[in-house]
């Protein structure tokens, strides 16, 4: 297979269980009763309400432009919108310093937040001081080769992050009761060489479990001091839907549409201005990690938008892993990040509700390919220097409801006309073909299952040119 040939990463596997016992057990309170309506229903409704990238949005994608020959300046007025945006408040008391922890220790959980109290609602860092004696300046003062910058501290969350220590900081949106508030982990590396500050999001979709694993492996496998710039990785960053089972968050709404949101708007709008400003506003790239959803599996692949010349550029760091075109909905983040100029896609692999090995195989090694390509580790590449495949993709719908049995699996080739599975209608006997449109291959499938009309169920990626050749 495509995305197994790497061999650097074998020395990964510490327990699972590290990243769940890091998070409190306690559970949420249930999201506000309303009006008696059967939950089922209304999470159908809202399954159909909200778009999921996988299909509509990517349906809804404008036509990949041809590479121009010289770089489109469309981005610069959405960098200078961002220069304009507030800037992430900086609070001018002393910050404290965050502890250095060995992240392939495992460590105890983040402690919850005390009860709010504005004089420390800048510092939702949770961890006790610690005395800058920790000595990273003794290795930060080691003899480097080829002399990389020396890096400085990284501000985040009201904590200041030395060069060449990690650390776990916690992130609080502020929209739970503060005595119960439960905080969100934050893992942090920042390297003893300057650099930029890649972040890593996963479980944005709280039922979207792969990028958990994909971000554990690939933060605890750092070293910070042979790290230039930093890494920043929220595992899991709807912690309510996570905790439910839920791809939403507990006021029903989907998190991935309401960034970069907004301080006074809905619950959703909320949590996004808190994890906009409080953290992604620090990156300078960003990998935002999904899953397909609704019972589709993907092919490992990325999902960018190919007009913006600077984020087609960022995409060839990801090895060899599938770019699908897409340009993204209003208030996904990573099209609020692009908008701010961040260089920022979306990383899809495997299904909800599961954690599957070769997934987050493939995920690691791109993540660590995107690393090294941007100068911030160094390791022996097995392989050399592949390229990512560029797809431009459209959906094949079921146009008859019944029980879908498919024919082909994930990651195939398949040529137009090509049956690639039937809907079976249970009580008539008729089975309906299910024919594929165009030459090209398997990059999203639904699993077996029952499917109504009209139900997206086999997602083709037709080779495309590679941008900027
Ligand atoms: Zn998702």
């Amino acid at each position: 297979m495509l995305f197994y040939r790497l061999k650097m990463l074998t020395a990964l596997t510490p327990p699972f269980c590290l990243l769940m016992l890091a998070l409190p057990s306690v559970s949420l309170a249930d999201p506000p009763k309303s009006s008696g309506q059967n939950p089922v229903i209304q999470e159908i409704l809202l399954a159909e309400l909200a778009d999921d990238e996988n299909v509509e949005d990517v349906e809804r994608s404008e036509p990949r432009r041809e590479p121009p020959d010289t770089p489109s300046v469309e981005a610069v007025p959405a960098a200078e919108e961002a220069a304009q945006a507030p800037k992430p408040k900086r609070s001018p008391k002393p910050k404290k310093v965050a502890p250095n922890i060995d992240l392939k220790e495992v460590a105890p959980a983040p402690t919850p937040e005390p009860p709010k109290d504005p004089a420390i609602q800048e510092s939702p860092g949770t961890e006790e001081p610690v005395v800058v004696a920790d000595a990273p300046e003794d290795k930060a003062s080691e003899p480097e080769v080829k002399g990389p910058q020396p890096a400085k501290n990284l501000a985040l969350l009201g904590s200041e992050v030395l060069p060449g220590t990690s650390t776990r900081l916690a992130w609080s949106s502020g929209i739970q009761i503060a005595g119960l508030s439960q905080p969100t982990p934050v893992l942090v590396v920042n390297g003893v060489n300057a650099g930029p500050t890649l972040c890593l999001t996963g479980t944005i979709h709280g039922d979207e479990l792969n990028g958990i694993e994909i971000i554990r492996q690939t933060m605890y496998d750092l070293d910070p001091e042979k790290l230039s710039g930093s890494v920043v990785g929220i595992p899991i960053v709807n912690l309510p839907g996570f905790q439910q089972g839920s791809r939403y968050l507990p006021d029903r709404r989907d998190l991935n549409r309401h960034f970069p949101g907004r301080p006074n708007g809905s619950l959703a709008d909320r949590i996004a201005y808190s994890l906009f400003e409080k953290i992604i506003r620090h990156c300078d790239m960003l990998v935002d990690i999904h899953t397909g959803s609704l019972k589709r599996t993907n092919l490992p692949q990325l999902r960018a938008d190919m007009n913006n010349p600077t984020v087609a550029e960022f995409t060839r760091g990801f090895d060899r892993m599938a770019v699908v075109h897409s340009s993204g909905s209003p208030g996904m983040l990573r099209t609020a990040a692009v908008d701010v100029g961040i260089r920022a896609v979306t990383l899809e692999a495997g299904e909800s509700h599961r954690i599957q090995e070769h997934q987050i195989k493939a995920g690691v090694n791109s993540l660590t390919s995107l690393m090294e390509k941007q100068g911030m580790i160094s390791r022996m590449f097995v392989w050399g220097d592949p390229q990512p495949v560029y797809y431009n993709s459209a959906w094949v719908r079921a146009n008859d409801g019944g029980i879908l049995f498919s024919k082909v699996k994930l990651g195939a080739k398949v040529s137009k006309g090509q049956i690639l599975g039937y809907v079976a209608d249970p009580i008539t006997n008729a089975q309906y073909p299910i024919h594929s449109n165009s030459d090209g291959r398997i990059i999203g499938m639904a699993v077996d299952q029952v499917v109504m009309a009209g139900f997206a169920a086999y997602h083709i990626g037709t080779e495309a040119k590679v941008p900027g050749e």
